[in-house]
């Protein structure tokens, strides 16, 4: 810790009671989550992006497993448990996530050149610009790497494979981003951000909030050091303002103010007004108790997921009485492999005569993340006095994990002539 606190103190951030300052922290955690957010596409886990929404193929990559599409009930549990938890965390830590993790804040604290150059020269302007042209070519680039494998986005890119679509996304969200950190910045928070628009209603009198320590307002000395440095402009003095984003800037700015006058700074965060408010309270045990819940959930419904499914299509070829008097029945299974890896499929009946046989006796081989049809024809013996259709079960098992085992019903029919 002392190492990092002689790091920061040598970049002016931090006070001369060995107290890092809030600006410290939050470089920290924001150097982190750029790392995080930058780096994720890159990691792969069995062979495939850690996070990725592969679009042709409607499949989601996330963390070693891949969803299907008709697994996407899964993405919905998980959206809720996200939506959930927002709604815990802004309850109990009011807009923590806008000042410390927020990639919006994140990008425009990596980008403060932008400010300064209002009021510097033309030069300063051209290299200012021309520097978040590059951060937004890179922040483009990143967005489109959750959806194209950075390992072949790079490689067509350098041999100018790149197809005309994701030249297009690329453009267009490099100019989207180019107008959002060099003339909108902290207006986002302010305007157009959702998440923003709906602290209102997640807010109640408990929550985290920054505000003036009502207690010493008559030390406050007029600086307005904290008005100049609070980049959505505002005074925090009158009280808790919808725009403030949390990100403690003004704590910073009066606390260095208040150091001359050996006293603490006057702006701090405070559960609730004057610090009255509780942590422990009804409403988070409820929305805690639901986003405890989504959790596990979402991740019951992750574990148990069998990985393989099949669906049973009937086969062109009608059900028949072969000359020993057994009855034929013909079907495609059309088979799906949603696993990182391959596996090999027995099928078993069920629900037949112990005599029925059935013609797939090897174990039907599937690749990692592929489809495949085969025919299943099925002989019974034991028909007689049996009219019309028969219920039976089907049931394909990899033979070297038997967890992976998925069942479906299917009809044996029986012709009339018998
Ligand atoms: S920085 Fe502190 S002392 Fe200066 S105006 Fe703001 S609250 Fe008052
Ligand atoms: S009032 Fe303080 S915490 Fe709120 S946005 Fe301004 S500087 Fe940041």
């Amino acid at each position: 810790m002392s190492l990092l606190f002689y790091a920061t103190k040598k970049l002016g951030m931090a006070t001369d009671k060995r107290h890092m300052t809030m600006r410290a922290w939050r470089w920290i955690v924001e150097i982190l989550q750029a790392a995080l957010i930058l780096g994720l596409p890159f990691l792969r886990i069995k062979g495939e992006s850690a996070l990725r929404f592969d679009i042709p193929s409607l499949r989601l990559h996330v963390f070693g497993c891949t969803l299907w599409m008709q697994e996407f009930f899964i993405v919905l549990a998980a959206t809720i448990f996200f939506t959930l938890l927002i709604v815990f965390v802004t309850l109990v830590f009011g807009r923590i996530w806008c000042g410390w993790l927020c990639p919006q804040t994140v990008l425009v604290d990596f980008t403060p050149f932008v400010d300064k150059a209002r009021e510097k020269g033309i030069a300063y302007k051209i290299t200012a610009y021309a520097l978040t042209f590059l951060v937004s070519i890179l922040v483009a680039a990143s967005l489109i790497w959750y959806f194209v494998s950075p390992y072949e986005f790079i490689p067509d890119f350098l041999n100018g494979n790149l197809s005309s679509v994701t030249w297009g996304f690329w453009i267009v969200l490099t100019i989207v981003m180019l107008l959002n950190y060099a003339f909108l910045r902290h207006k986002w928070c302010a305007t157009i951000c959702p998440y923003a628009k709906l602290q209102g209603v997640m807010f109640d009198k408990d929550t985290l909030i920054i505000e003036m320590d009502p207690q010493r307002e008559q030390e406050c000395i007029e600086c307005k050091s904290c008005v100049r440095n609070c980049p959505v402009e505002i005074d925090i003095r009158k009280g808790l303002n919808a725009a403030c984003i949390n990100c403690a800037e003004c704590i910073d700015a009066c606390s260095k103010i208040m150091t001359k006058f050996n006293k603490e700074g006057l702006i701090h965060y405070s559960y609730g007004h004057g610090g009255e408010g509780r942590i422990i309270r009804q409403n988070i045990f409820i929305v805690g108790a639901f986003t405890v819940l989504f959790l596990f959930f979402s991740a019951y419904l992750m574990f148990a997921r069998t990985g393989v499914d099949f669906t049973v299509l009937p086969h062109n070829m009608e059900p028949r009485i072969t000359k020993d008097g057994s009855v034929l029945n013909g079907y495609v299974l059309s088979v799906k492999n949603m696993l990182n890896n391959q596996v090999d499929l027995q099928v078993t009946l069920e629900g037949l005569d112990k005599d029925a046989i059935q013609s797939v006796t090897e174990p039907v081989h599937l690749d990692a993340g592929k489809m495949d049809k085969f025919p299943l024809f099925v002989r019974s013996k034991k028909t007689e006095g049996l009219k019309g259709i028969k219920k039976f079960k089907i049931t394909l098992t990899d033979k070297n994990n038997k967890d992976i085992s998925v069942t479906q019903e299917a009809n044996f029919t029986i012709p009339d002539e018998v």
